[in-house]
């Protein structure tokens, strides 16, 4: 059991070319009312108190310009950015290495430290839900969910094959995290193809994942709305720890 000193760490991962947004730029450093996509996690999880280190996954070359638009607080606890790979749980393994490399160079005895993993392209996870996931990867592996608040079907073509009954269902987000040793076990056993989140590699492995409150705002940015969506909420006052 982790004590509330207990180092923890996260990844960001914003090694996606972001194609279906269609911009130029790969989508966590495109500018979002001032300040890049990914800076939004990154200082979330610097104003949360939670997370000692972070890492950033993305091509050094583009992150570390943008690193220099985070705060200072927020730099202070930046271990740095290493590439990551041709999918997103091969950024996360990527992550992982450098994650572990760092551990050992280290000269505390925290040998396994809480590793979150957050979607660089989620602007909108508040600093309370990063304390949240860090509290509960710490007692084991864990994820933050949404209810599902439309009626779910199950489709063949453009065919209705059934009613999804949606009172057990919700979709994942991210922040989800475990112990650095148990993301390596399952990112080690990673199948190559069909990976979509952390949790369903640590389910793969019979680990049983906790399932905690998210919050209704941490979608993530893929289509050209939802980054105008995205806008929109930041001139609400939807990210006030930007500020
Ligand atoms: O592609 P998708 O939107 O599902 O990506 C989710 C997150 O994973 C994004 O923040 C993206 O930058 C990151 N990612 C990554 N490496 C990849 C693909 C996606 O770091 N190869």
């Amino acid at each position: 059991m982790s004590s509330a000193r207990d180092p923890v760490w996260l990844i960001v991962v914003a090694a996606g070319k972001g194609e279906r947004l269609g911009a130029e730029e790969p989508k966590a450093f495109l500018d979002l009312c001032g300040h890049p996509v990914f800076a939004y996690g990154v200082e979330a999880a610097c104003a949360s108190g939670a997370v000692s280190r972070i890492l950033v996954v993305a091509d050094p070359a583009l992150a570390w310009p943008a690193t220099g638009r985070l705060t200072e607080a927020s730099r202070r606890l930046l271990h740095g950015a290493c590439r990551g790979g041709a999918q997103r749980h091969d950024s996360v393994r990527e992550g992982l290495r450098v994650v572990r490399a760092a551990v050992r160079a280290s000269k505390r005895a925290e040998r396994d430290p809480v590793v979150l993993v957050h979607d660089a392209a989620r602007p909108f996870a508040p600093p309370e839900l990063f304390a949240r996931m860090a509290f509960a990867a710490a007692r084991g592996p864990a994820l933050c969910v949404r209810l599902i608040a439309d009626t779910v079907k199950e489709v063949e073509g453009d065919r209705v094959r059934r009613s999804v009954p949606r009172a057990s269902l919700v979709l994942a987000q991210t922040p989800q995290g475990a112990r650095l040793s148990l993301l390596e076990r399952a990112h080690d056993a990673a199948p190559a193809e069909g990976v979509t989140d952390d949790a369903m590699l640590l389910e793969s492995l019979g680990e049983p994942v906790a399932a905690v409150p998210g919050a209704d705002m941490n979608f993530k940015i893929t289509t050209p709305d939802d980054f105008r969506m995205a806008e929109a909420w930041v001139r609400a006052g939807g990210a006030p720890w930007m500020s």
